[in-house]
């Protein structure tokens, strides 16, 4: 048997494990002995004691021990059956086998067994295909199996046999186990290292020592992909950058309509501060929809085209790109800067200009979604990229992103989604973190409320009402097309309704995803600028469109959607300083939960506040969105339910950074696809 073999090496180094077994662990993604322990059982049947025949109860799961008695092949109308019973001191029960086969086969009178399963009463008790142990392999000291555990599987393998892998990989792995946590976190957890946490993983004395075990592997995920981040930002910190000195925060405000917030200048300041260092700034700006971003990222780039560099924009959608090149050229527009707006639909001829100017004048601001980053666009000076919400980049594409030019540009990166600290160390840790936590002066202020039946008849003359005042509305479905699979409300169906309705003479447009990004613009468009007054829409708006007249939401079937969702979908009203309402119209299987939930999200507009309710309500899958988040697939983490151990890990202080390079090397198995950045 093969011993000393390390968690990153292949599978196929185990006994048992050939050509054809190797394909299907691989189905499992199970590649290497690593892979394997990480392979966590999804339950654990409880056969700690062994129960005599005569206390057995229907309806339970039972292990009982005994000795065959008889064992009596029929043949039946469905088919051959085996029926064989069992013994105690105690008395007697049947176990039935309805296919021909292991483990029935092999019983003979006289053998001594314990067998596990359902206690069904028919003709007294019957175990149905119990699980069978014959008595050599029954473990532990009342000879009873011990927690059994169940693994997913594939087609082809047994909880059997993949029991067997387990225990020959826990053997082979004794003495080459590296540690990840710290041994203190370890002990306190009750165990003497990390092999007996997968030990315990796999074959705990207690359904508490497993829970406790388990829970140890995904904080060590969490807490080894933390550490990952901070190295990467630790080496980032080493590298050299663009120093970047030019305009004075004063100067470039006073250009400006109106005095920042003073967390805007805050933020303002922390990215000047970074942008004059000698190496490249990382830093993500988060704040609410609507607490002017906008701006924090037109100064960065204003200081970067006056020092003679360019600066990019990327924006997820040309929707986006459309909306920001507008902001940009307002407060640039005093600085004698020239302001590109670059997408998939701008024209070759127009791409051309583009790429002579930015190599005439380099001291641009290039703003467009992915196309600015093709290779023949001249950003030899580049020397700030800034990075707009929603792309939900993992951290080795960010990498990749950053890296691009060297040196390194600097890097802002700015996200609506209000992130509790806790999580935003797991998924952004290699930035650093500034937040805007003030709302421009003289905000409107959004009344949320959450609307019962009664109440939609009012709601309708209300939003009447706001349309004859020339104010907008959104009105958004969880479903874009009417499904038989769901009574959730669709955005197409709402369209033909209004469109035939008392409303239809305002105007009326559909936005959903599934539409080309032409189309998507002009009927943003058409909405911004009042041709039409209702926007029916999927949660695509939720992407930042910026309407100032846009004053009434309306979101059906908001119980379906995360608070730090509907949270963004109410920042789209109530832009332009007028008072704005947003109806929350819960579907009527609404739960109580839910409901509360949404009451939650009525009595505050505090996102972070939200967000934080959100983790601990429904898990840090939620508070990221259901969209791809970058975060890589953890194999025993959960992002949906593990909200609890983000807060163990951020307290924490992550593996330094001439620890994390070889463990990592170690570890990468791990990480299947996902490419994380060299450290
Ligand atoms: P977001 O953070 O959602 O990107 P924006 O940058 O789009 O927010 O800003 C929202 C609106 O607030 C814009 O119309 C912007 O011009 C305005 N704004 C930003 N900062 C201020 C400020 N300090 N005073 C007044 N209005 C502001
Ligand atoms: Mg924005």
């Amino acid at each position: 048997m093969e011993n000393d073999l390390r968690t990153d090496e292949s599978v196929s180094c185990l006994s048992g494990v050939g050509v054809a077994r190797k394909a299907l662990l691989e189905r499992l993604s199970i590649r290497t002995v690593g892979d394997l322990l990480m392979h966590v059982p999804i339950r654990f049947l409880d056969r700690r004691s062994i129960i005599p025949i005569a206390e057995l109860h229907s309806g339970t799961d039972a292990a009982v021990r005994g000795r065959v008695v008889s064992a009596i092949r029929r043949q039946g109308r469905r088919g051959p059956s085996l029926t064989v019973v069992l013994s105690d001191d105690t008395g007697s029960i049947t176990l039935t086998f309805f296919r021909s086969g292991f483990p029935g086969s092999k019983l003979r009178p006289g053998m001594d067994i314990v067998a596990c399963g359902i206690i069904e009463s028919f003709r007294g008790y019957t175990i149905v295909h119990p699980e069978i142990y014959f008595s050599e392999e029954a473990t532990g000291a009342a000879n009873a199996p011990g927690m059994l555990p169940i693994y997913g599987l594939t087609a082809g393998l047994t909880q059997r046999a993949m029991r067997k892998l387990v225990v020959y990989a826990l053997d082979a792995v004794k003495s080459s186990l590296m540690d990840i946590l710290p041994c203190g976190v370890i002990a306190a957890a009750g165990f003497s290292g990390r092999w007996d946490v997968f030990r315990a993983v796999h074959m705990p004395d207690s359904p508490e020592e497993s829970k406790s075990a388990r829970d140890l592997l995904a904080l060590e995920e969490l807490f080894l992909y933390r550490s990952v981040l901070a190295a990467v930002r630790e080496k980032s910190a080493k590298e050299s950058g663009i120093p970047l000195v030019s305009i004075s925060l004063k100067e470039f405000e006073s250009s400006l309509p109106w005095s920042l917030t003073s967390a805007q200048k805050r933020v303002c300041l922390e990215v000047c501060k970074d942008m004059a260092r000698n190496s490249p700034m990382r830093r993500l700006v988060q704040g609410d929809v609507g607490s002017g971003k906008t701006v924090v990222a037109a100064f960065a780039c204003v200081v970067t085209a006056l020092a003679g560099k360019t600066a990019a924009v990327l924006a997820p959608t040309e929707v986006l790109a459309a909306q920001h090149s507008t902001s940009m050229r307002e407060f640039c527009g005093r600085f004698d800067l020239e302001v590109h707006l670059l997408t998939g639909g701008t024209p070759g001829s127009e791409r051309n200009r583009i790429a002579e100017r930015l190599l005439e004048k380099p001291q641009s601001i290039l703003i467009g979604t992915h196309a600015i980053l093709e290779d023949w666009i001249p950003l030899n000076s580049l020397a700030l990229l800034v990075i707009d919400e929603q792309h939900r980049f993992g951290v080795a594409q960010r990498e990749k992103l950053f890296v691009f030019s060297n040196p390194r540009p600097h890097a802002l990166v700015m996200s609506a989604t209000p992130i509790p600290r806790t999580l935003a160390m797991t998924v952004y840790g290699d930035l650093d973190l500034s937040v805007i936590n003030e709302m421009p002066p003289d905000r409107g202020h959004t009344e949320t409320r959450v609307i019962n039946v009664s109440e939609k008849k009012a709601v309708f003359r209300f939003m009447m009402e706001r349309l004859r005042e020339g104010e907008r509305i959104f009105l958004v479905y969880p479903l874009k097309k009417a499904s038989e699979k769901s009574d959730l409300r669709d955005a197409e169906t709402a369209y033909e309704t209004v469109r035939s309705g008392p409303m239809a003479e305002f105007g009326t447009g559909l936005l959903h995803g599934s539409m080309s990004p032409a189309e998507k613009v002009a009927v943003t468009l058409k909405f911004s600028r009042g041709d039409i007054a209702i926007l029916i829409s999927t949660t695509v708006i939720e992407v930042g469109i910026d309407v100032p007249d846009a004053t009434v939401m309306v979101i059906a079937n908001a119980e379906r959607f995360g608070l730090s969702q509907l949270h963004q979908l109410r920042g789209r009203v109530g832009r332009g300083g007028k008072s704005a309402w947003c109806f929350l119209v819960p579907g009527e299987g609404a739960s109580h939960v839910s409901l509360k939930r949404l009451h939650l999200l009525a009595s505050t507009s505090d996102g972070f506040i939200i967000s934080e309710k959100d983790l601990s309500i429904r898990g840090p899958g939620q508070v990221l969105g259901t969209a791809q988040h970058g975060i890589p697939k953890f194999k025993v983490a959960d992002m949906s339910t593990d909200g609890h151990l983000l807060r163990v890990v951020s307290d924490m202080s992550p593996i330094p950074l001439h620890e994390i390079h070889q463990l990592l090397r170690s570890q990468m198995w791990r990480y299947n696809d996902v490419e994380l950045p060299g450290v």
